[in-house]
């Protein structure tokens, strides 16, 4: 779309104050949010397929997140956790232990982003192993810090020139089914395996770390069988496997959890994104002797678990529960799949259409960004975001919010098809 009055005058503004590094999707300016629908400043109305990268599942300003932020931010708004401890945090603790796949004794910490919480499953995992290894994929992402830029696999934009990245990590071959020709779960885990073997050494390996169904990366869903035999090998390797769920995780794809699709239990998980319904949270979740093998004062920072963010995420599983909201990803599924397929089986440059519950997505059978950054572009003039993504950014994905009425999502439909067709 192209920047209406208040939106141009307000990126005139950007371009002088704000560092050109930080990027943004779309040319529009935020003034409202709600029930899947942006409002720009200018009065433009965008439908939702990117829930502010799977963050807003619950919606943008849900009524009882909004209503737990006011009455949290009237009684306090910070007294640090690791000074003067509040209820909140415990309770969210309590539930994530709760929800997080595996019956046995668990324990959380809290923090501010996916990849601080992805930072510190890592030291975890350390910690309790005494060992130095880290096993990532091919196409991870796990955010920009310098530990989760050396854990994510794409340089641009992401790791250009941003080195020396942090030692000990090792990458493998991700199960990609349309890119590697077929092989199936057990194989592409046996291909990756022997590397770990080989390369690493099962006896220096710290942690597993993947995301069950990968995000930046493309939305790649791992064939079956592949996901319980890596975390089969690492439990009898003696190393923590870490589910990075920032993605995944609270609905998204149908489940509270992804690794709940095959009952792979992690030994630690990391949520974020859609934990706090766009409130800044992020945890680790997982083994109670994994995570009490830390000192005391290992874990922690100022804002973590900062008490309306905690608020916001009790409102938010709440909602989830009362809504069932895994249920809404799974109808957004029945409702978006089939008319993703039939597009693919009238455009041939759709090589491949693929995801879990309402984390869906398309990839260009070129590996080549030039169509779907046009799609893209077409999208946002007509009134639809979308997200691109991917390592050869050639996919389109789509996120919309779980609480998306079926109206707006087909009306969403309907604009991706015609960006299609005109493309
Ligand atoms: C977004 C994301 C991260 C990083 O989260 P931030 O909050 O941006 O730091 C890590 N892992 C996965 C799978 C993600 O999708």
């Amino acid at each position: 779309m192209e920047p209406s009055p208040r939106s141009a005058e307000l990126h005139a503004r950007r371009i002088d104050a704000v560092a050109r590094g930080v990027g943004s999707v779309l040319p529009a300016y935020v003034e409202s949010a709600g029930g899947g629908i942006v409002v720009d400043v200018d009065g433009n109305r965008l439908i939702d397929f990117g829930s502010g990268i799977a963050v807003t599942s619950v919606g943008n300003a849900a009524p009882r997140v909004v209503e737990a932020v006011q009455r949290q931010v009237e009684r306090f708004t910070h007294t640090c956790f690791m000074v003067a401890p509040y209820e909140s945090y415990v309770a969210v603790c309590e539930t994530l232990n709760g929800l997080t796949p595996g019956t046995f004794d668990k324990r959380s910490a809290l923090f501010n982003s996916g990849a601080e919480a992805v930072e510190n499953a890592v030291k975890v995992a350390r910690h309790a192993t005494g060992r130095p290894a880290v096993v990532v994929f091919d196409h991870a992402y796990h955010g920009r810090t310098n530990l989760t830029m050396a854990l994510t696999a794409k340089n641009m934009p992401y790791k250009h020139r941003f080195g020396p990245f942090a030692p000990e990590i090792y990458r493998v071959p991700m199960s990609y089914p349309y890119r590697d020709g077929g092989l199936t779960g057990g194989q592409a885990a046996a291909r990756a395996l022997e590397q770990i073997d080989k390369q690493v050494g099962a006896d220096n390996v710290a942690a597993v770390l993947i995301e069950p169904i990968q995000g930046e990366g493309g939305f790649v869903v791992p064939a079956e069988g592949f996901l319980p035999a890596l975390a089969d090998w690492t439990r009898h390797a003696g190393a923590v496997f870490i589910a990075d769920e920032i993605q995944t995780g609270f609905c998204r794809t149908g489940t509270w959890f992804a690794c709940e699709r095959e009952a792979v239990v992690p030994d630690l998980v990391t949520t974020a994104k859609g934990i706090a319904g766009g409130l800044p949270l992020a945890a680790v979740t997982g083994r109670a002797e994994l995570m009490d093998a830390v000192h005391v004062g290992g874990l922690g920072g100022t804002y973590g678990g900062n008490p309306i963010a905690c608020a916001a995420a009790l409102a938010t599983i709440d909602t989830m529960r009362d809504l069932d909201l895994c249920t809404a990803a799974r109808h957004i599924e029945a409702a978006m799949l089939p008319r993703l397929h039939a597009l693919a089986e009238r455009d041939p440059r759709i090589g491949d259409v693929r995801g879990r519950g309402a984390m869906l997505a398309i990839e260009t059978a070129a590996a080549d960004p030039a169509l779907v950054s046009t799609v893209a572009r077409a999208c946002h003039r007509e009134g639809l975001i979308v997200l691109t993504a991917g390592t050869y950014g050639n996919v389109l994905r789509f996120l919309p919010p779980l609480v998306i009425d079926d109206e707006t999502l087909a009306r969403g439909m309907d604009i991706l098809e015609g960006a299609f067709a005109d493309a």
